[in-house]
């Protein structure tokens, strides 16, 4: 692999191909699988990640919003695209592109249908979600009659899927709250086909709930952030391969006497003589103030440097008093071995969350191997 020449997020689409084997691998084969590809596919790049899980055989995608399907659509990719959170502003951008709405409540309902017929449009597909337990978007089970019954009566629409989404699926001390969600789930689905007179596709599970509860699989599973190579769980990530990797380069070494400080507001004064290198990423780049003041760290020569002081927009500090090395030296930030996983956690944060926000001015690199 070439070493980096500034800051990269390089992304690997064999690693993505075997984790999407490996979720499959745990479900049934007649199972279908939702690639959930919002927020830039988490931070990486919807377009070739839908490209190239569309080429495997993926049956659905999903995004938050209408203007990510869009993105997606206008790449020619033609496979059903689920968008979880709609709003009313968008309705008709999502008709234009056959983007297929999650509904969730019954003012959604009724501006969406009344929406559809001002359009002439019959037996679109919509998604019905409910609520059992997240307490987030969904109607709730009692609410089952009047939706069933606006739904047969408008005939705008036609129901593609009904789900529901689970709180704590990757955590097993709450076990018990995410079977009472399942079966809160299952009352729902017991009683759509009758009343709508078809049988719409059922599906409660994220990437956890995969893992942790397949029994709990129905027709398809909802995957994000493992095809992305987190399994919230040492017992899976061993089998996942983090597709992204976060590298930078040294801009400039400098040396610290004793009382000297580095940075915004002084946030580090050195009580001994230290080397530190400047990197050219930053807070507008994703590494988030949290990840200063010795929280975060990254790898040079294959040792771990802090982050010293405060992280500037476009720049951090880190500690390389202990590491032999010079300017223009790569680094890594995250990769699949210094997970972003272990960098979110030094934060007190959550791997989605770091590599949902590598922003849109890191360049983008695609390998495949
Ligand atoms: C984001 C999202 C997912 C994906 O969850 P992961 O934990 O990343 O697998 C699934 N379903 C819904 C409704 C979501 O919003």
């Amino acid at each position: 692999m070439p070493k980096a020449t500034e800051t990269v997020l390089e992304i690997n689409l064999t690693s993505l191909e075997h984790n999407y084997n490996y979720l499959r691998s745990r479900i049934k084969a007649t199972t279908k699988f939702l690639a959930v590809v919002k927020a830039f596919a988490y931070g990486s790049d919807a377009v070739k990640i839908a490209e190239k899980l569309a080429h495997n055989g993926v049956d659905y995608l999903a995004v938050a919003y209408a203007n990510e399907g869009v993105e997606i659509r206008n790449a020619g990719i033609k496979i059903p695209i689920l968008v979880l959170h709609p709003v009313p502003a968008n309705f008709d951008v999502l008709v234009q592109y056959r983007l297929e709405p999650s509904i969730y409540s019954r003012r959604m309902l009724a501006l969406f249908t009344e929406h559809l017929k001002e359009t002439e449009t019959e037996n679109y597909p919509i998604h019905l979600k409910f609520n059992t337990g997240l307490n987030r978007l969904g109607f709730l089970e009692d609410e089952l009659d009047l939706v069933t019954d606006v739904i047969n009566e408008s005939k705008t629409v036609k129901v593609a899927s009904v789900f529901s989404h689970l709180a704590a699926s990757e955590d097993h001390n709450e076990k018990e709250f995410t079977e009472n969600q399942i079966r809160r789930f299952k009352k729902v689905i017991l009683r759509i086909d009758q009343q709508l007179g078809y049988a719409p596709i059922k599906h409660l599970l994220n990437t956890s709930g995969l893992l942790n509860y397949p029994e709990a699989q129905f027709d398809m599973v909802r995957s994000g952030i493992g095809i992305y190579g987190f399994g919230n769980d040492e017992k899976y990530n061993k089998h996942l391969k983090p597709i992204a990797s976060l590298k930078t380069i040294i801009s400039q070494i400098h040396h610290l006497e004793p009382n000297e400080s580095i940075g915004y507001n002084r946030g580090f004064t050195a009580s001994e003589r230290k080397t530190v290198a400047t990197l050219p990423i930053g807070h507008a780049d994703g590494i988030g103030r949290i990840y200063g003041n010795q929280k975060g760290f990254v790898f040079i020569k294959d040792t771990k440097a802090l982050i010293l002081g405060n992280t500037c927009m476009d720049m951090i500090m880190v500690d390389v008093t202990h590491i032999n090395c010079k300017e223009g030296d790569e680094v890594i930030v995250f990769n699949e071995i210094h997970t972003a996983d272990s960098l979110a956690t030094a934060a007190d944060t959550i791997s989605y969350e770091l590599i949902t926000g590598i922003s849109q001015r890191v360049k983008r690199r695609y390998i495949e191997k």
